[in-house]
């Protein structure tokens, strides 16, 4: 199991918000997507890597993908299962297996499959694991790693709790982001 309390909550927050999307707002910028991701110690949440999708240069450079093969590439790093693999969004079935083959054994995520369709309009993540596995998402607890939720672990908090301000913010910036992005993709298809 990934755990979860309020230090956990605020520290993924920190990272997105600090560290993943600051590098995102300039790939979305060059055309690519808007997912990003970060390796972060499990023993004190000290960052190892943050990254972010690189669709521009390749359709299978995704935050998750990209932040593997960097992690790969450091000549100093922890080992896979010593550390927390931390995603904006719920890695499609391309990156879950990635996660798996790679050694991560603690995913977290904050949009899940339904607001990518629905907020993001990628509908890609779900419809490809429905045509390729006949199911509507890899299992949370399965034999090379569990995955849970941020967004859940905060929408359990009392209404007055902070950490709902801070995701509120970071789901806007998300959106500007988005937008930022869907309007590029159309501009590129009139061109
Ligand atoms: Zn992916």
């Amino acid at each position: 199991m990934v755990e979860m309390d309020l230090r956990h909550v605020n520290r993924f927050l920190d990272v997105i918000e600090r560290d993943i999307a600051p590098l995102t707002k300039k790939g979305v910028a060059m055309g690519s997507k808007v997912f990003g991701a970060a390796v972060l110690r499990a023993s004190d949440l000290s960052l190892v890597l943050a990254e972010t999708n690189h669709e521009a240069m390749s359709p299978l450079w995704h935050g998750e993908m990209w932040t593997i093969k960097m992690f790969y590439e450091l000549q100093d790093r922890p080992a896979a299962e010593e550390c927390v693999f931390l995603s904006t969004h719920q890695p499609c079935c391309l990156c879950a297996s990635a996660l798996a083959w790679a050694g991560f054994r603690k995913v977290v995520y904050l949009f899940g499959y339904e607001s990518t369709e629905e907020d993001f309009n990628i509908p890609h993540d779900r419809r490809m694991i429905r045509e390729l596995f006949n199911c509507e998402a890899p299992r949370p607890d399965n034999a090379y790693f569990s995955w849970c939720s941020l967004g859940d672990a905060v929408a359990v908090l009392s209404n007055d709790a902070p950490e709902r301000c801070r995701l509120d913010s970071i789901v806007r910036l998300y959106a500007q982001l988005s937008d930022t992005y869907q309007r590029g993709e159309k501009l590129m298809v009139l061109k």
